[in-house]
């Protein structure tokens, strides 16, 4: 039973030296060396960060510093400021009733001191959780100092007979009201430089002015920032000594491989539904996360706001929905991705790619396709290094061609794909094995013809479906050979 009394609080565990004086950044810190002499992970759903951002926010802690992380969108900025919440006390207690949480050994509101005053060792306690510990907020130009720091309410003022300035008539804002927790702040340098001194004077002093009264406030937070590098860099965008206060700066980055990439991706992305049996290929994973590598490194596409983690995670829900429409319409028992199911997930594609001048020119449904087959390329080579498609090719260019559809029955794909000779011989190249379900055997095969269709090997169109490269097309050449004498015959001499 957790005490319920000021007295019964001092005599408890509670009451100790160390819990009656300590901060909260003592405790983050007490926390984690505890936990670093468990050899427990400290936060360990962040998949890719282990040897490069985590440390450094273990850093920050050791160091009790506030912090921020710097980083484009999607590299889980908020994710690691709200684990941080893993590094509190179960509970702590609190004066029952008061708005910034105070400390009953330590209140700092007028209203629980005069409340000791008069209760004495009677005075009632209630607990925090870890949850309630937490205050986050996204800064936007349209953030007041009331809505952070706070108001004077003049009713509150008047009701309770105190002066304007008194700390009675004060209406808190969010970070006193995370007085003892985490307050957290996005995109920092969209704050405004008022509010910015705000914090600034709350962490040098305690002192801070609300409309021009001075209002005493020690408070004991941990604040911590996210912001883009580039608007956090930028001149006159963060008030130098609130950028001096932020002990440490902490770069974040997109996973530096595809593994990385794909784990994360199947631990946000929505996979275990009710319906059906679930398979996807490992191929198709690779395939969508190398779309977001391709994307962050395309030109067309803006580098300053980054390809979020998002990408793949929407894109690989909408795939395996595309799989599950197929499954449902064709009465099939499992729902086995293609690679197919990739260009119909368009709409989780084009919404996360900010385009430069000459991206917007293609448009970002061309952008998407092209960043599409460009990963189908790069993960073709991945599993087929040096192995020879000339037979496959050949069938093509024989004259042989094939249309399939991304609705088609998994037999139905494959009654097609046993035509091309020398196809489906290849497929254990992609880990397909004789038993593998037949969905699986349709994905692969499927995937070995956008793989030579993405290298120019064999073509692929609307009308035709895959069909021998058009470079290859018997009298192709001559034909557009042909066409360009005729046309330069009738050009006119130009003297
Ligand atoms: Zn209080």
């Amino acid at each position: 039973m957790l005490p319920r009394t000021l007295g019964d609080l001092r005599t408890s565990q509670f009451g100790d030296e160390f819990h009656r004086t300590r901060t909260i950044k003592d405790e983050m810190r007490t926390n984690l060396i505890r936990r670093l002499n468990e050899k427990t992970p400290i936060f360990p759903g962040i998949i890719g960060y282990e040897e490069t951002v985590i440390p450094q926010v273990i850093n920050a802690i050791l160091s009790r510093h506030n912090m921020i992380l710097l980083g484009l969108r999607g590299q889980a900025k908020s994710r690691i400021l709200r684990d941080l919440i893993t590094l509190l006390d179960e509970v702590v207690p609190v004066i029952a009733g008061c708005e910034i949480n105070d400390n009953p050994f330590k209140p700092i509101c007028r209203r629980c001191r005069d409340l000791i005053t008069e209760l004495g060792d009677r005075t009632p306690i209630e607990y925090r959780s870890r949850d309630e510990r937490y205050v986050e907020k996204l800064a936007t130009p349209d953030v007041t100092i009331a809505d952070i720091i706070g108001d004077i309410d003049p009713i509150k003022a008047a009701k309770g007979g105190h002066a304007i300035g008194s700390e009675l008539s004060v209406h808190y804002g969010l970070l006193p009201r995370a007085n003892r927790g985490i307050f957290a702040i996005n995109e920092l340098p969209d704050l405004a430089g008022k509010i910015q001194v705000g914090l600034f004077n709350i962490m040098q002093e305690g002192d801070v002015q609300i409309k021009g009264y001075p209002v005493r406030l020690p408070l004991d937070v941990v604040i911590v920032f996210s912001a883009n590098p580039e608007d956090y860099t930028a001149r006159g965008k963060i008030v130098t000594p609130l950028k001096d206060r932020i002990g440490s700066e902490i770069k974040t980055h997109y996973p530096v491989n595809l593994d990385h990439g794909v784990a994360i991706t199947e631990q946000e992305a929505w996979i275990q539904r009710n319906s059906a049996r679930i398979l996807v290929p490992e191929f198709v994973k690779q395939v969508i996360e190398a779309i977001a590598f391709k994307a962050r490194g395309d030109q067309r596409i803006d580098k300053r706001s980054g390809v979020s983690q998002r990408l793949p995670i929407s894109c690989l829900e909408n795939v395996i929905s595309n799989a599950e429409r197929r499954a449902i319409l064709a009465g099939e028992d499992q729902v086995i991705p293609r690679i197919a199911d990739i260009y119909s997930a368009l709409p989780s594609i084009t919404g996360k790619i900010e385009l430069e001048y000459e991206g917007e020119l293609k448009g970002a449904d061309s952008i998407a396709r092209d960043l599409i087959r460009q990963a189908v390329q790069m993960i073709f080579r991945h599993y087929y290094p040096t192995t020879d498609f000339k037979q496959v090719i050949e069938w093509f260019e024989m004259g042989g061609h094939l249309k399939l559809s991304d609705l088609d029955p998994a037999s139905s794909v494959l009654s097609h794909l046993e035509r091309v000779q020398g196809l489906l011989d290849k497929i254990d190249g992609l880990g397909v094995k004789a038993d593998s379900p037949a969905g699986l055997h349709a994905a692969a095969g499927e995937m070995v013809l956008e793989g030579l269709h993405s290298m120019d090997k064999i073509s692929r169109s609307e009308e035709r479906g895959f069909a021998a490269s058009e470079r290859k097309v018997p009298g192709a050449q001559e034909l557009y050979r042909d066409y360009t004498l005729e046309r330069n015959r009738y050009k006119k001499p130009l003297n």
